[in-house]
């Protein structure tokens, strides 16, 4: 899907650039800490960048070691699984040992506190670990499945895995996934594969979500993968002020109220640490 929603500069855009040295940041714009303080819905939507700050991987870095000859594509698609599961269910363990022995950062922790400070908090994102979730997040929309969450092939049922970290050799391996207890069937990764549609609840209760909100933040997300990336601009259609955290220019610069440069887990700590002064 093309992204056809109409530039339009704000005067309210800022471009607002962290320090890049060891000291505090000071330069969390009071416009941005008054209109959290007022928001009674905020929205925190989450991309990959989030997850690499704790040191996971995105998705084409995790090509490395049994995996480093293959295209991401040729690994995450059903058409994949099914012509080779062991190669594919080997990967998909591998990460998620990568995620397990991997913990929240800052950013993480600073969105479950904020939680706390606002009438109403929606995490929305598109990574599939569940970090959000080990930093106190609940009730988090994950728009492209989870590591978390494997389910039946055939039939779809949910399937339980071990806890803890599944103990993968460093440069992976081939893996038979397990069989479904009820049909049999092999047991797939709870995650969207390429050419399949993402999960029409969630997706649905996260745009929802985006047009009721306040504020979103859009935070360690290029803006371009549809139809996640439309979210930031449900939100701003419906008059809410959009806050964009990255360390780099997206999509989504000229549409954001507020364009916070440099690391989430510096940037939103700073934010939450203002807000309650503010109070
Ligand atoms: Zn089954």
């Amino acid at each position: 899907m093309m992204r056809n929603m109409k530039k339009s500069g704000s005067i309210e855009n800022q471009d607002v650039g962290a320090t890049g040295g060891s000291g505090g940041i000071d330069n969390i714009p009071v416009q941005l800490l008054d209109a959290l303080k007022d928001a009674g819905h905020v929205v925190v939507f989450t991309g990959a960048g989030v997850s690499a700050e704790s040191g996971i991987p995105t998705f084409r870095d995790a090509l490395t070691g049994l995996w480093s000859r293959f295209d991401a594509e040729a690994l995450a698609t059903p058409e994949a699984f099914l012509r080779d599961p062991e190669l594919v269910w080997g990967w998909y363990e591998w990460r998620r040992m990568q995620v397990l022995r991997s913990l929240p950062n800052p950013a993480h922790i600073a969105i479950a506190e904020l939680a706390r400070q606002v009438p109403e908090l929606t995490v929305v994102t598109q990574n599939v670990d569940d970090l959000h979730e080990r930093a106190g997040s609940t009730a988090v929309m994950h728009l492209h499945g989870s590591l978390h969450s494997p389910r039946c092939f055939d039939c779809g049922r949910t399937h339980s895995l071990p806890p803890g970290p599944p103990n993968e050799p460093e440069g992976g391996r081939r893996l038979r996934p397990p069989l479904c207890a009820h049909c049999g069937g092999w047991v797939r990764p709870g995650i969207v594969w390429f050419g399949e549609s993402l999960p029409e609840d969630v997706l649905a209760a996260a745009f929802a979500a985006a047009r009721a909100c306040d504020l979103l933040f859009a935070i360690g997300t290029s803006g371009l993968v549809q139809p996640a990336a439309r979210i930031p601009f449900l939100a701003k259609q419906a008059g809410a002020k959009v806050v964009q955290v990255n360390p780099t220019a997206t999509a989504l610069d000229d549409d954001c109220t507020w364009s916070l440069r440099g690391a989430a887990g510096v940037l939103l700590p700073q934010v939450l640490k203002d807000l309650t002064q503010r109070k």
